[in-house]
């Protein structure tokens, strides 16, 4: 058994299994044709219950022929340019080459004893992000597995700095409707009360209304509650709209609330020539979530929090004999398990780290530009067909719309054909769309982050659509006559 382990002896082994692995995945992405083959999970839970786990097959070209079966054959692939569906990117090779040396080499970024090297590295990624968004000299931050975590650690961070102002059952929380649910989420973890996080309405464009934040952190005051923190968000999930940063700045400076920009999906543009200007007012923040798994082309996992005063970290840092034992100044190391809600830590940094140093940050920027661009052209599109309602015009690359029938009316019949479509479209597996509400009313939607994606596969996927949902309709009618 320990010629499985990878050490000086095995590096034959290595190169040969990993190069099969590798081979897999290309001859896959050599021949889809489809982002998904339709299957259910009926139809694929016996493959997978049936590998009986105490057998081992004993050798790595029939695990793969295995996988293919189980998993590879079937898996959605977001690649493809009609995958449109959830904030995942088709990802950029430097990071993948980043994520096979990782998790070979596979430094743990908790201690400088575990990561040397690859500490230095993190850190050096984490400055280039707050400089781009301009957080000063005093920031700091630390890679995460992704927005969610992100968003618990700056919620975390905000309330160990509002603590002092009153109890847990005072703090309050505020963020758009259309905010991320990982908020709401946080705050539960956090032990606020569940009314703890103000729902505050939108405008037309999905953003933040600024005069209604104001009105709630006034009652906030009145009521003699503590206005703990304001999430903004830089690019909500279903719409890409980009609340009145500067704006709400003001507010939080006028309050003392901490301001947290979740920038999980809109980070992309920090690395944009084009629309950099799109999220000015972020450098204002306290702390900033940012994705690059979702607009820097990075595999899953690759998230950080950012902070503009890097002493509000220590209130993540708790210290161990075994690991990380309290030192005076001069003998201080650099541990990044100070600064995280983790301890064992992947070098996700890695990934980033060689594509800045392949393509460099204007080749990423370049890349989400395209499909903003593409965005703005599919709205155009759906704006002059009369088969369809779209909500919004999109500041990042989201479109979220509605197939309309010529002749049905009952916006309930209306739901249940776009639901249908969409389950029929996903079945079929020509394409994958996401689904969403607005105003209690049933939308589909295209999240765009595949520069491969092209004007004429939104057209034809939108009569795929259309072809369905009239499928449905026309179906239901026979039964009822
Ligand atoms: C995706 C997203 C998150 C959560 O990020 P994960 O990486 O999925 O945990 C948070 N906020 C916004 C606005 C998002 O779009």
């Amino acid at each position: 058994m320990r010629s499985h382990l990878l050490n000086r002896t095995t590096a034959e082994l290595y190169r040969r299994s990993v190069t099969e692995g590798v081979e897999r995945v290309a001859d896959q992405l050599a021949t889809t044709t489809r982002p998904f083959t339709g299957i259910t999970p009926d139809a694929l839970a016996p493959a997978v219950d049936a590998v009986d786990l105490d057998r081992p097959l004993g050798d790595s070209a029939a695990a793969l022929d295995e996988l293919e079966e189980v998993y590879l054959r079937d898996a959605v692939h977001f690649h493809h340019p009609r995958y449109l569906a959830h904030l995942n990117c088709p990802v950029v090779i430097p990071a993948v080459l980043g994520e096979a040396v990782l998790s070979a080499v596979n430094s743990s970024l908790d201690t400088w004893d575990q990561s040397a090297g690859a500490t230095l590295i993190e850190r050096r990624l984490i400055d280039w992000t707050a400089q781009r968004i301009g957080l000063g000299p005093a920031a700091d931050g630390v890679f995460t597995s992704g927005g969610s975590q992100s968003n618990l650690q700056a919620l975390l961070l905000a309330r160990e700095e509002a603590k002092h102002r009153g109890d847990l059952t005072e703090l309050r929380v505020f963020a758009s409707e259309a905010g991320h649910f990982s908020v709401r989420k946080s705050a539960s973890l956090l032990g606020l009360p569940p009314d703890a996080v103000v729902a505050v309405p939108v405008d037309r464009e999905k953003r933040l209304q600024t005069l209604a934040l104001a009105a709630e952190l006034e009652r906030c005051h009145a009521d003699g509650l503590v206005p703990m923190a304001v999430v903004a968000t830089a690019g909500t999930t279903d719409f890409g709209s980009i609340d009145p940063l500067p704006e709400i700045a003001e507010l939080c400076d006028r309050h003392g609330a901490w301001l947290h920009v979740d920038a999980a999906y809109g980070c992309g543009l920090l690395v944009s020539r084009k629309n950099r200007d799109r999220i000015d007012g972020i450098e204002r923040a306290d702390s900033v979530t940012v994705d690059y798994h979702k607009s820097f082309f990075q595999p899953v996992s690759s998230s950080a929090i950012l902070v503009r005063d890097a002493t509000t970290l220590r209130h993540a840092t708790y210290h161990a004999d075994y690991l990380n034992p309290r030192r005076t100044v001069a003998e201080r190391v650099p541990n990044q398990v100070d600064k995280s809600l983790q301890t064992t830590r992947r070098f996700d940094a890695l990934k980033l780290w060689l594509t800045l140093r392949v393509m460099g940050a204007d080749g990423i920027g370049a890349l989400f530009d395209e499909v903003c661009d593409l965005a703005r052209q599919g709205w155009q599109l759906l704006a002059a067909d009369p088969r369809f309602d779209v909500v919004v015009e999109p500041r990042l690359s989201t479109l979220v719309y509605r197939y309309i029938p010529a002749t049905v009316r009952d916006p309930a019949e209306i739901d249940r054909a776009n639901l249908y479509a969409r389950k029929a479209l996903f079945a079929s597996g020509d394409a994958v769309v996401a689904g969403t509400k607005v105003g209690g009313r049933h939308y589909l939607k295209f999240t765009l982050l595949n520069p491969e994606t092209t004007l004429t596969d939104l057209s034809a996927v939108l009569d795929l659509i259309a072809g369905h949902a009239e499928q449905y309709l026309g179906d239901t009618l026979d039964r009822a006559s």
